[in-house]
């Protein structure tokens, strides 16, 4: 398999302060990933890296070539906290402006800029809602329209940072299915989460952060007690997870497993 994202001894430092140490990775097309680890680990400093919007040592490939030249095939969904959610802007216009790079801020929106906004509000189930204010939407859909604007974007790399927090249940539901479905389409989708249900569950790869990478694997070599000890710091329970991603890789060697859907607790 084809590695479309390779992270070269990628480290990034905000003054004195080290968040991340020379990380090493490489992800293939067609995956969705998860990436976890403690407050302050550097999840969203290393989204951040791969977008190129935190300066860092390191080298970030996608597709063989450096990140500044394939920017466009990057799309991103911020952390909602980094979000100005007041701005006076309609739905259509956030998922319009995913559009931006390819029409450039001058040109008019064509027909197929049109369409494909349309499509993505569609798919997110946010067509209805198209000429409200962005701050009159709940979490939820939010969350929803900055999905829209990512799958409008048409990149081939999807970068996340915590979808699901703050967000109900039914969106939540929706965002995943989303996920799943870009990752089986052959995008690589990236999201950091502390859900670490979804992350056993949903994930095809983990990337356990803290400071730097602990671990890359499937989930199931990754939840083990001396991975996710090493990653939060000694305080995690670890009980049976049902890993249904293992169903959707062959040769997993989960294949066939049970699991009866427990929970991994991290405590504080
Ligand atoms: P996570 O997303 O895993 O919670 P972050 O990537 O946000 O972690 O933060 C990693 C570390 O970098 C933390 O120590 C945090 O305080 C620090 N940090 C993050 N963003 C900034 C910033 N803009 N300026 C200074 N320090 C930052
Ligand atoms: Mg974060």
């Amino acid at each position: 398999m084809v590695q479309i994202l390779k992270i070269d001894n990628l480290s990034v430092a905000y003054g004195r302060n080290l968040a991340l140490k020379e990380v090493n990775l490489g992800l293939e097309a067609g995956q969705l990933v998860g990436i976890i680890g403690p407050n302050g680990a550097g999840k969203s400093t290393l989204l951040k890296a791969m977008l190129g919007i935190v300066a860092y040592r390191g080298q970030v490939l996608v597709g063989g070539q450096p990140l500044a030249k394939v920017r466009n095939r990057v799309s991103y969904v911020p952390q909602k906290e980094e979000v100005r959610w007041d701005f006076p802007v309609t739905v259509w216009d956030v998922v319009m402006m995913g559009r931006y790079r390819r029409i450039g801020w001058v040109k008019f929106a064509a027909k197929i800029d049109r369409e494909v906004v349309g499509a993505a509000l569609e798919e997110v189930g946010m067509s209805k809602l198209r000429d409200r204010q962005i701050s009159q939407l709940s979490g939820g859909q939010q969350q929803r329209v900055f999905m829209a604007r990512a799958l409008a974007q048409e990149g081939d790399i999807i970068l996340l940072d915590e979808p699901l927090t703050g967000v109900d249940v039914a969106s939540q539901e929706v965002i995943l299915k989303l996920l799943t479905h870009l990752s089986q389409q052959g995008k690589l989708v990236l999201m950091a989460t502390h859900d670490l249900n979804v992350a056993a569950e949903k994930c095809d790869m983990l990337c356990c952060i803290n400071r730097g990478l602990v671990a890359f694997g499937k989930p199931a070599a990754v939840f083990q007690p001396e991975v996710l000890t090493r990653t939060y710091g000694g305080k995690v329970l670890m009980v049976n997870h049902n890993y249904a991603s293992a169903d959707r890789l062959a040769n997993s060697s989960l294949d066939g497993q049970n699991g009866s859907g427990l929970t991994t607790m991290i405590i504080d």
